[in-house]
């Protein structure tokens, strides 16, 4: 679903992404982790287009990206941040229904169905008409990931999801990411939630200094990390 060859990204003379490769598979949920800084949300960016990138290549679903496919490759991919990004104006439905009545042309009608099913899915069927100031962190985050669903992507890509949250909210929307994990949504995770990673990912991304410092199964991580930087970030969030 996603190949990285050779990816590389500076900004100016700072190299911040170093010779990346990999690939993601249909279904798969990578969790990618590392200290802050090592280039773990460039590394996000760089898949759906927000950021150009220096030199290599990433192909998603097929398609490579370049300045001609740039629109086609962002529809293919939903994004959540850390800070939710949702729209202070407009309520949780037309957070919702903006992106699929305007980019996709959706009826209204259309779009409110598929707002409503998702909203039902992430818990939240009773918010449609509230404002994301009305809502928890945990309910704004929900929104949010209803929102890019709504797009119906192929690819789910979380930067630090409930890093902004209260502690008490972490698991609801953890909760949710599981699920949509277990529908067999191919999903990146940029997350310093080791239980989540742990449990959920097939695959873990250890990132230092724009480096793959370490590619390998949760268990193998956790368990027995191979290099001493590992080592070390383990010790510190474990
Ligand atoms: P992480 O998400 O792992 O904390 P980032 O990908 O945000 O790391 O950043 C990696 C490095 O790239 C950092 O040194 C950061 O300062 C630098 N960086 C990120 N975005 C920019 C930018 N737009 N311009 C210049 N430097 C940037
Ligand atoms: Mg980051």
């Amino acid at each position: 679903m996603i190949d990285i060859q050779h990816l590389y990204k500076s900004f100016g003379k700072t190299s911040v992404l170093n010779d990346i490769t990999t690939s993601v598979h249909k279904g798969d949920v990578v969790a990618v982790i590392g200290p802050s800084g090592s280039g773990k949300s460039t590394l996000l960016r760089c898949l759906n287009g927000l950021e150009t990138i220096t030199d290599g290549h990433v192909t998603v679903d097929g398609t490579e990206l370049t300045e001609k496919t740039l629109s086609e490759i962002r529809k293919k991919s939903g994004m959540v941040f850390q800070h939710f990004h949702l729209f202070p104006h407009m309520s949780v439905l037309d957070n919702i229904t903006f992106a699929p009545r305007h980019t996709l042309g959706k009826t209204k009608e259309e779009a409110e169905n598929t707002a409503y099913e998702l909203l039902h899915t992430v818990g939240l069927s009773e918010k449609a008409d509230t404002f994301p100031n009305q809502l928890s962190g945990g309910q704004k985050q929900r929104v949010a990931i209803a929102r890019a669903l709504a797009m119906n992507p192929e690819i789910m890509l979380f930067d630090e999801p409930t890093s902004a949250l209260d502690p008490e909210m972490v698991k609801e929307v953890l909760d949710v990411m599981k699920q949509l994990a277990s529908t067999g949504m191919t999903m990146v995770v940029v997350t310093h939630e080791m239980g989540f990673a742990r449990e959920v990912a097939d695959r873990i991304l250890f990132l230092d200094e724009g480096y793959v410092v370490e590619e390998a199964t949760p268990s193998d991580f956790f368990q027995n990390p191979r290099t001493d930087r590992a080592k070390s970030f383990l010790e510190k969030v474990l």
